[in-house]
């Protein structure tokens, strides 16, 4: 078999996705799938919003790409309203997660560079962490399969166990620079940082002179309930990350930092060719509309406890296949039991069911609808769920 024109990195399933309508995707043939996969935690908006469709056609009419040679009218007003609703002082867009973690690594090494400790480059990172795909990403994290075949890696990372504080307060030396950690870990498995955890690495920080690097390209915009993941712990951030839901399915996403953390960052430390041109900047702005209405985030925790309510009153009744729930607002995963395989119930539930959802670490199918969900579609998934795991016959050992 000659490789494919599409370079084969995916193992795609079956969905062959033509339209979506709010929070349903329809496939080739007219399938229709109930997606509470949301493009992996993008779709915060569902599928074909009105006001981001229209955002973005406007502005694609009116003026799509400038140069970051220019000045950006449209980049400023985003980045404004952000720092307004964020801890940051100052905003860097880019295309994508894994770009933005890029720009907080070289923002929390600037930062040491430019203060006389050039020899503080090391971040300490987490076990099961996910940063994205770029060399620095992927050497942000310490999961095999991720890294193997792609060494010589970036040096200057350290991994301790998440969720262990003192582990990662035994790593400190020298040539420390701080933490990097998502607040909940997605791909890991949909665990939540302890308040423990997040507030003492915040705590070490500050007694250290070290950066608090948070990961919120998954679990921030929204998702939990709460603008950032971080407002669950009572801290802030130095240094941010942010992507997915950001631009509700255009590609976008962003460095956050205070002043003090972002000062090594001056003329010509870094770019993007792409990274806020004015079209990514009305998806932006058109999402961060819809959010900021008044009600918008505690309708997404109301819905965040009944889905995560009703999928607790689901779990007795399947037993054999169901463990327990776990996660944030509507950054949930349900943990399996070991005899079933989180990819193959995935599978099941899509292929037999119409449902989509996601498989994570640690046996966790993850459930990540649109921010825009109603009751009904919470009925919906719970029904396909329950059909699913009645259904659900393990693939023999
Ligand atoms: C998805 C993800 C990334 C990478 O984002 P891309 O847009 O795929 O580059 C980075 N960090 C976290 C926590 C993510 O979930």
């Amino acid at each position: 078999m000659p490789i494919t024109p599409l370079m084969p990195v995916y193992p795609r399933c079956g969905v062959r996705p033509v339209r979506g309508e709010g929070c349903y995707l329809i496939g080739e043939n007219g399938e229709r799938y109930l997606d509470f996969a949301a493009g992996i935690a993008v779709n915060a908006l569902g599928h074909g919003h009105p006001h981001l469709v229209k955002a973005i056609a406007d502005q694609a009419a009116t003026l799509m790409h400038v140069s970051n040679l220019y000045g950006s009218p449209q980049g400023e007003h985003l980045a404004q309203r952000i720092v307004d609703n964020s801890f940051a002082d100052t905003v860097f867009f880019t295309n994508s997660g894994t770009e933005a973690v890029e720009c907080a690594i070289k923002t929390a090494r600037r930062y040491h560079f430019v203060n006389g400790n050039p020899e503080r480059t090391t971040l300490i990172t987490f076990n099961n962490a996910f940063h994205g795909r770029t060399m620095g990403a992927i050497s942000a994290t310490n999961q095999p399969k991720m890294r193997d075949g792609f060494e010589p890696l970036l040096p200057g990372f350290a991994y301790a166990p998440f969720n262990d504080l003192d582990a990662a307060l035994a790593l400190i030396d020298e040539t420390t620079a701080g933490f990097m950690v998502e607040t909940i870990q997605g791909e890991g498995g949909v665990s939540a940082g302890s308040p423990e955890f997040i507030q003492g690495l915040r705590k070490a920080c500050d007694e250290h002179g070290l950066l608090l690097v948070l990961d919120e390209v998954q679990c921030g915009y929204g998702r939990t309930g709460k603008m950032w993941a971080y407002e669950h712990y009572g801290i802030t951030p130095d240094i941010m990350s942010v992507a997915k839901g950001i631009g509700g399915g255009f590609p976008l996403g962003a460095c956050l930092a205070t002043e003090e953390a972002a000062k090594g960052m001056v003329f010509g430390t870094h770019g993007s060719t792409y990274g806020g041109n004015p079209l990514a900047m009305a998806a932006g702005e058109a999402v961060l509309d819809v959010m900021l209405e008044p009600g918008f985030l505690e309708n997404v925790t109301a819905m965040g406890e009944r889905l995560r309510g009703a999928l607790e009153q689901m779990i007795p009744n399947h037993d054999d296949v169901f463990d327990s729930v776990r996660g944030k607002g509507l950054m949930l995963g349900i943990k399996l039991k070991d005899a079933v395989v989180a990819r193959d119930f995935v599978a099941h539930a899509r292929d037999a069911h119409g449902l989509l959802t996601v498989s994570a670490g640690e046996n966790v199918v993850r459930v990540l609808p649109p921010l825009v969900i109603e009751d009904s579609h919470i009925a919906e998934a719970i029904e396909k769920l329950s059909e699913a795991a009645r259904s659900y016959a393990p693939v023999a050992a």
